[in-house]
């Protein structure tokens, strides 16, 4: 069956041969959706016949966000050290270890309904695909099962024992670098496409460069591929680890020195920046111009996980990286929708040209332009057409 979507006042395909711009804009377009896929894109007035006919009334229509980066199998909730973090007040509930505690006691039942919850809210807010990490079981069999999970509502799955050293393991990280790289790896790789790690020299609890390099060469030895937790809080070594072991994404590069910037333009590892991390916990957002200036693929990514940055919404990124980071409207645009299917390799995805998936979002607006300009209206939700 064939889908006629017309009534579209302005279509970003991010195709720069389908129309104007590195968007590939067309005004007053058409597509046409078969089999999952678009079959046709163009103006309204040159439309083909197809079976089915929907009209959008005048709205734009944008590729489905690419959400690359998540955190949503878990249990528990940190409001209160949110608000002591914004109250500028001393709070200590264990941070990580809390939502580790919290995952390892819920059941498989009430992991997966708050799982399946937030990927729903992430849906209704335009996210056609999503990136779902562990890291808060760090046991083999939390590990394990949290992936597992993830893998019912995702393909965008990725293993993240080495988020931090469990408390059991404190003082003694090499020991639990061995259990990631070898039982945890075993059982949670047939759940996972992707690992990562939180590469953070200097801080208690995550890993430092050899210890990232040992996760990352174990997991592609096991066959998966790599995506780094880089830079967030200082300039390790994590963003040039990520380009020199071929790395799909190097995420948060928040402190970059010249040297990490030149490999993420040089090399194939998109940057991949997470700026409702830095609203989350009011620190200084990254450099995305320098990024840009350098010709670094930049992505943007929601980050969604109960600590440091629970927000589902891309758009809210998008307006973020306006406003906060010096984006361009087109340039946010295309990095949460063909920057995220970059940093995941999926050439089917964050854009709209022929043969794409049929991931169309609906604006309740007549441009893209609209998704910063109204900061915290709900304006964009995935389309659902007949027959998908
Ligand atoms: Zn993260």
């Amino acid at each position: 069956m064939s889908t006629l979507v017309t009534g579209i006042a302005e279509l970003v395909t991010n195709d720069p041969s389908a129309g104007a711009g590195a968007l590939g804009i067309v005004a007053d377009a058409a597509v046409v959706v078969a089999d999952g896929a678009v079959a046709w894109v163009g103006p309204a007035t040159r439309a083909p016949a197809a079976d089915v006919r929907v009209d959008v009334g005048g709205r734009a229509v944008v590729p489905g966000f690419v959400d690359s980066h998540t955190h949503l199998v878990f249990a528990g909730d940190r409001a209160a050290e949110f608000e002591a973090r914004m109250s500028g007040t001393r709070y200590d509930g264990g941070g990580i270890a809390s939502t580790v505690a919290a995952t390892r006691e819920a059941s498989d039942d009430a992991l997966r309904a708050r799982l399946r919850a937030l990927v729903a809210e992430t849906r209704a807010q335009g996210t056609t695909t999503v990136e779902i990490k562990s890291g808060y079981g760090l046991t083999v069999d939390d590990e394990a099962r949290c992936l597992r999970l993830a893998a019912e509502v995702t393909p965008e799955t990725t293993f993240l024992g080495a988020h931090v050293v469990p408390p059991e393991y404190a003082g003694r990280a090499g020991e639990y670098v061995g259990l990631v790289t070898g039982p945890m790896l075993e059982a949670c790789a047939p759940w996972a496409r992707w690992i990562d790690v939180f590469c953070e020299p200097g801080s208690a609890h995550a890993f430092d460069g050899d210890e990232t390099r040992a996760v990352l060469t174990a997991g592609r030895a096991a066959g998966l591929e790599l995506r780094v937790h880089a830079n967030q809080l200082t300039a390790g070594p994590g963003v040039r680890l990520a380009v020199e072991l071929g790395a799909a994404s190097a995420d948060h590069c928040t402190h970059l020195t010249d040297a990490d910037v030149d490999a993420l333009a040089g090399g194939g590892t998109v940057a991949t920046l997470l700026p409702g991390v830095e609203f989350a916990t009011r620190s200084p957002y990254p450099d995305a111009r320098r990024l840009l200036a350098a010709g670094a693929t930049v992505a943007l990514a929601t980050d969604c996980n109960p600590g440091s940055c629970f927000t589902s919404s891309m758009a809210f990124c998008i307006a973020l990286a306006v406003r906060e980071m010096r984006m361009t409207p087109a340039e946010a645009l295309w990095a949460a929708t063909a920057g995220g299917a970059a940093a995941l390799r999926r050439p089917d995805v964050g854009h709209l040209g022929v043969g794409a998936r049929a991931d169309l979002a609906v604006l309740a607006a007549p441009s893209h332009v609209h998704l910063a300009y109204r900061p915290g209206v709900p304006l964009v939700k995935a389309l659902a057409l007949p027959g998908i």
